[in-house]
């Protein structure tokens, strides 16, 4: 009987959507008792009692936390995620680094594998990752899955690394295939941006923004986006890329074939040989960053950067209306005068809703939120319930 069929799937549905929600405000620590939960969630503190004991019981959630009353026979005890919930695996692939990492569903991170290489060739690249996540699986983990979170550009319904720039010659990369085959467990890929738009949406600076714009400066300028809530998807999947938004259309010739890109003006490679002819000196750019401030001709590499970005970023605040903006990858180790300045430009600049500031900020993971953005790539398919 088809009706009755749709009937009992979409009570499904809405069972998983609410046992997914509830797992969320728990793991995030938005809502750790009940009542909280029910008000929440929308829902009676009965229904409330009966998806969290299912939970309970399934092993995602354990009773936890103090007596929040002190009235005899009205205890109401906090909930907690178990230990014995399914963990996660974060992998993110980079030009020269690969890191895996095992995180709860809280995102705590229990283990922690990093290899730095220049990649030989693909062959090397696959052996690597397959090791670098056996590494981080004690015998007897409940696996949930494993989030690559990788450099594009990357086909992510079919899990492929395509032809990123600088990459060694590696291309088409099966990566998704790969680890499905040799761990048995669903595999999720993402580009890196979009992966720590999503770390920092669910867990970090964007809680609780419906409207992200992550942007990720290194040898390119990458970018995730958040919009009402749920990671930007195009048709086919592939991530947004702001470092390929024209602010020249006379500018230098970038290797997508267009001129004026942003990430013509504004890469690791780029900035590094400008602060180097601006101070004299040969330094890491942890230390530009903290010379900034005291030689001038440095700070103007420095405030031309932030020129260049105000004007890329702009592009996309106009059009989408982010809340926040968040600019990771190297960007972490820049003095926050720099944030502050870009932020007040976007806000002195931007077309609409002058009223409201769009706040620029540091990812609260720092370095670590792109492979933790691999790890969400798992933890929200059990928010949103595809993974219940
Ligand atoms: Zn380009």
């Amino acid at each position: 009987m088809p009706h009755n069929k749709k009937m009992d799937l979409s009570r499904e549905d809405l069972r998983k959507h609410n046992r997914g929600r509830l797992l969320k405000l728990i793991a995030t620590g938005m809502s750790l008792s009940r009542s909280d939960l029910a008000a929440n969630m929308g829902l009676t503190k009965t229904a409330i009692t009966h998806i969290a004991n299912e939970m309970i019981e399934l092993g995602y959630v354990e009773e936890a936390g103090k007596e929040e009353s002190s009235r005899p026979g009205r205890k109401n005890i906090g909930l907690d995620i178990s230990e014995k919930a399914p963990k996660s695996v974060g992998l993110l692939i980079m030009r020269d680094y690969i890191r895996a990492v095992l995180c709860d569903m809280k995102l705590n991170i229990l283990k922690d594998v990093s290899v730095y290489r220049e990649w030989a060739d693909k062959e090397e690249l696959t052996g690597e990752i397959l090791s670098a996540v056996r590494k981080v699986l004690p015998e007897g983990t409940r696996l949930g899955g494993i989030g690559v979170a990788s450099i594009g550009p990357i086909d992510t319904k079919e899990g492929v690394i395509k032809k990123p720039l600088f990459f060694h010659g590696i291309q088409d990369v099966h990566v998704g295939e790969l680890l499905e085959e040799e761990f048995e467990v669903p595999v999720f890929c993402d580009n890196d941006n979009q992966s720590a738009a999503l770390a920092e949406h669910l867990f970090g600076n964007a809680r609780g923004y419906e409207d992200v714009l992550m942007v990720g400066m290194g040898r390119g300028v990458g970018s995730g986006i958040i919009i009402h809530g749920e990671r930007f998807s195009g048709h086919d999947g592939y991530a947004p890329e702001i470092g390929h938004v024209s602010i020249d259309k006379d500018g230098p010739m970038c290797t997508c074939g267009r001129r004026g890109c942003l990430e013509t003006y504004v890469n690791s490679t780029t900035n590094m040989r400008n602060m180097r002819d601006a101070s004299g000196r040969e330094l890491k750019f942890k230390e530009y960053c903290r010379l900034s401030s005291e030689l001038p001709p440095l700070d103007a590499v420095f405030l031309d950067i932030v020129e260049k970005l105000s004007v890329g970023i702009l592009n996309l605040v106009n059009l989408l209306n982010p809340e926040v903006v968040i600019l990771g990858h190297g960007a972490v180790d820049c003095p926050d005068r720099y944030f502050k300045l870009l932020e007040d430009n976007i806000h002195e600049r931007k077309f609409s809703n002058k009223d409201k500031r769009t706040l620029v900020l540091k990812p609260f993971f720092g370095k670590d939120a792109h492979v933790l953005g691999g790890a969400c790539n798992v933890i929200s398919r059990y928010f949103n319930g595809e993974l219940l």
